[in-house]
């Protein structure tokens, strides 16, 4: 048999654990793996501007019929605008070209495949830790991974310094992967002064950087979680972006994000983007319009998108009050061990510093599922299961 041949493949370290905790019969059992928003009383709904946008949708949409390649241009200017802001030097000179693509996941795919099939780069950094997908999507695209420094588990910081010895390594036409805002895992971001000086040490060594930008919104602001990738975009020629808007948006199923190339000019940008196109044409052709005209319907119309901004406020502010609560209670079952720091971290996850055979027993005793590296989903902490999830922790540390 041909099949009999093929190995098992190992279960996604943060899919197969949904899977593990859907199997769980026990009532009281809490989801801190993988990074879905909930509400307090401990559900993903559908955002109300969302509701209101596919209502509209259903009164004017008259075809089905397909998108073009980088889909649907309206959406593809409002991504340009929240990546850049209002009247940027990027747009003003027409040196930027977005692709609609499914989700965070198919725009860095594309980027990476476009990389490889168009250009001398062939090796890509990543920090150390990362999201754990990044390495299957790089390697299947064929980039070589290099890692940098990033996080240090004693201090809980950044070790930024580290970051730059490491990235002193990289060759002229090496990527760099940089999180845009919330860093995932570690919720540590780099401040402006370090996002300077990371922007100087691409120009300066023409590496480029790949921001992969899936919290927008989520850390301070979506001006503020911006500011980082637009320091970075003032110094440098070449980049590209890779954003999602399944958690700002709650769009997680879909599958909606883009890729932007922003090249040194505008003819550039467009010999780029001819490329791009056709690594998508060769992938999925073209994408499914739904989830990039409810974005589109959103922010062209002032009432939704203001609408939507309050409601991003509202999942913002829960998460943070979640840390806090969380810092605090943890303090409160007779937790010695500092915490402190998860108060500080940005965006869904925290970086607990949790071992391998503390979430296991977490999960076998108690019932709460968490991500191998410690990382936990403050997103899905509520009010509700915080007491037990803080007891269990006490118990295992
Ligand atoms: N990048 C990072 C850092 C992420 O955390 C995620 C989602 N977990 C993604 C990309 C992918 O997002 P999407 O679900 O839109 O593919």
């Amino acid at each position: 048999m041909i099949f009999s041949t093929v190995s098992q493949a190992p279960a996604d370290p943060i899919l197969g654990l949904t899977e593990a905790f859907k199997a769980d019969p026990r009532q009281d059992k809490v989801n801190l793996g993988v990074g879905i928003y909930k509400d307090e009383a401990g559900q993903t709904p559908v955002l109300t501007s969302v509701k209101k946008a596919e209502a509209k949708l259903i009164e004017i949409e008259k075809s089905k019929s397909y998108l073009g390649i980088e889909g649907v241009q309206a959406y593809n200017r409002a991504v340009q605008t929240l990546l850049f802001g209002q009247d940027s030097d990027i747009t003003t000179h027409d040196r930027a070209r977005t692709a609609q693509a499914p989700g965070g996941t198919g725009s860095l795919r594309m980027a990476a495949e476009f990389l490889v099939n168009n250009t001398q780069s062939s090796t890509i950094w990543l920090s150390n830790p990362t999201w754990a997908n990044h390495q299957n999507i790089f390697s299947s695209a064929g980039l070589s991974i290099e890692s940098y420094d990033y996080y240090v588990p004693e201090t809980q910081n950044i070790d930024f310094e580290a970051m730059l010895t490491s990235l002193a390594n990289a060759s002229a036409g090496d990527i760099v992967l940089l999180h845009g805002c919330c860093h995932n895992p570690t919720g540590i971001d780099l401040t402006q002064a370090q996002w300077q000086v990371i922007g100087q040490l691409c120009l300066d060594k023409q590496l480029l950087p790949l921001f992969d930008f899936a919290y927008q919104g989520f850390g301070a602001g979506i001006e503020e979680d911006a500011q980082g990738l637009r320091t970075v975009a003032s110094l440098v020629p070449e980049l590209i972006i890779a954003n999602s808007f399944s958690k700002n948006f709650g769009l997680y199923n879909e599958r909606i994000g883009a890729v932007t190339i922003v090249a040194e000019s505008s003819e550039s940008a467009s010999r780029a983007f001819s490329q791009l196109k056709k690594t998508i044409r060769s992938s999925y052709s073209n994408p499914p319009a739904h989830g990039g005209l409810i974005v589109a319907t959103i922010l062209e119309d002032a009432a939704l998108r203001s609408e939507w901004e309050q409601e991003l406020t509202t999942m913002r502010n829960r998460i943070a009050q979640m840390r806090a609560l969380f810092v605090q209670m943890l303090k409160d079952e007779g937790v010695q061990r500092d915490f402190g720091f998860i108060a500080n971290q940005n965006g869904m996850f925290s970086f607990s510093g949790l071992d391998k055979a503390q979430v296991t027993q977490l999960r076998e005793e108690f019932g709460i599922y968490i991500v191998g590296s410690g990382r936990i989903s403050v997103a899905g902490l509520t009010k509700d299961n915080l007491p037990k999830v803080c007891k269990a922790i006490a118990h295992v540390l």
